[in-house]
């Protein structure tokens, strides 16, 4: 007997009130995008779970799909019998008897959600339990700390029954909290912060400043496959690519040596917050962290900061780089990361930056300057590709082609 369908338990979207029929119905539709090459599946979505039916689909495949996909608390691999005690008794010990090996001992735990059922709750276990014993030789009962353990679920339309409990990814689902512009650099620390603002339900669009010819295209490769990794989180992200160079000069050329970082994050800044407007996003994710480099400490957060009232996530604000290390190897964006390429920012980066920049002096170097049209010249020549789970890539260009 085969699994026929997987429970999935929403875990903290449950406790969201008036909220939870969006949040369900948004995890559903996010689970069919995980799942959008395998036609044959199906969703039977209730108030505190769901079922996917798996119709001709591989369900390991599966399985390793749900992994990824926020708003997930756990899910079971599950088998649906008819209500009787037959059907139960052979579910039970094709169940085991895939699972057993030498030695191992299991337990049967019945819930009888549908109280009309004939038979007592120890009765079934009792029963279930006597026929997998005599039919698996060497099988033996631990009640307390059994190797498996077979969970019945007595319900009015049917018998479920499982074996694993496999942890889900918790968090929210992708979309239910608005969506929000995360300045992607090829480093370690922003696609970590990108990957937990998207656990607390954040559509994410990346943005990312390429200084050609000083950054080459396999640093612009580097951010554009950073940034496809994260899709397995939310099934897509739009990435918008900023030629940065004619900016990065001007401010190599106009702005003390000492402030041209600061300065570069502002020029960053303002433009991933026109861009965040233009998309109707709600924030801006970064990836700093307090303290790590010096345009880390909080008197040039306060000197960059200064160009926008828009809410800036910092979700690594208080983390230790061996915690974001971490974090980047369980998400595959690590091996990416530590590759060479060169950033536009290591490039321009003076020997001895600010650490305590001040932002009227920041302001009075700028003043010498017409940012304004540099800015929007970037903007208006800004490239944008979106990035789909299915790692097929759409460029501006093609749908320009199109059109
Ligand atoms: P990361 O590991 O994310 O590159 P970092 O430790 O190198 O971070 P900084 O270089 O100070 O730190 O960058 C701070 C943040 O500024 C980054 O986390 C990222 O959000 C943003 N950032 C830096 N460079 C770029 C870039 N080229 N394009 C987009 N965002 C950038
Ligand atoms: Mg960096």
């Amino acid at each position: 007997m085969k699994y026929n369908r997987i429970l999935v338990r929403y875990g903290e979207i449950s406790t969201k009130g008036r909220n939870r029929k969006m949040f369900t119905s948004k995890l559903r539709e996010n689970i069919l995008a995980a799942l959008r090459d395998m036609p044959t599946i199906s969703i039977n979505a209730s108030r505190d779970r769901l079922h996917i039916l798996l119709g001709e689909e591989d369900g390991q495949e599966v399985l390793s799909r749900l992994q990824s996909i926020f708003g997930i608390q756990s899910y079971s691999p599950v088998v649906k019998v008819e209500k009787n005690i037959e059907n139960i008794c052979m579910a039970a010990y094709n169940l085991v008897n895939k699972l057993y090996e030498e030695g191992k001992t299991f337990k049967i735990s019945t819930r009888r959600a549908d109280k009309t059922f004939p038979h007592q709750t120890n009765d079934i276990n009792y029963q279930v339990g006597s026929y997998v014993l005599r039919n698996i030789e060497g099988l033996k009962v631990d009640v307390k700390n059994p190797d498996i353990n077979v969970n019945i679920e007595i319900r009015k339309e049917g018998v479920y029954l499982s074996c694993e409990n496999f942890e889900g990814a918790k968090g929210m689902p992708a979309g239910t909290s608005g969506k929000a512009m995360l300045m992607l650099s090829g480093g370690i620390d922003s696609p970590v912060a990108g990957y937990l603002t998207m656990k607390r339900g954040v559509e994410i669009e990346a943005v990312h400043f390429h200084s050609p010819p000083f950054t080459s295209d396999r640093a612009k490769q580097k951010v554009i496959d950073l940034a496809q990794t994260l899709t397995k989180y939310s099934g897509k992200v739009k990435l918008h690519i900023v030629p940065f160079t004619k900016i990065q000069q001007t401010i190599h050329d106009q702005v003390p040596e000492n402030y041209t970082m600061t300065s570069t994050r502002r020029m960053m800044l303002r433009i991933s917050d026109i861009i965040r407007s233009k998309n109707e996003g709600l924030a801006i994710v970064t990836g700093e962290s307090l303290g790590q480099v010096a345009s880390q400490t909080l008197e040039s957060m306060l000197a960059i900061n200064d160009v926008t009232n828009t809410p800036i996530l910092r979700p690594l604000i208080s983390m230790d780089k061996l915690e974001i290390i971490d974090i980047s190897q369980k998400i595959n964006t690590h091996e990416i990361s530590i590759l060479p390429y060169e950033d536009c920012c290591t490039i321009f980066t003076p020997p001895a930056p600010k650490t305590r920049p001040k932002k009227e002096k920041v302001q009075y170097y700028e003043s010498f300057v017409d940012f304004q049209t540099l800015i929007e010249q970037a903007v208006d020549e800004t490239e944008t590709i979106v990035l789909n789970v299915a790692s097929t890539v759409a460029s501006n260009d093609e749908f320009d082609d199109l059109l």
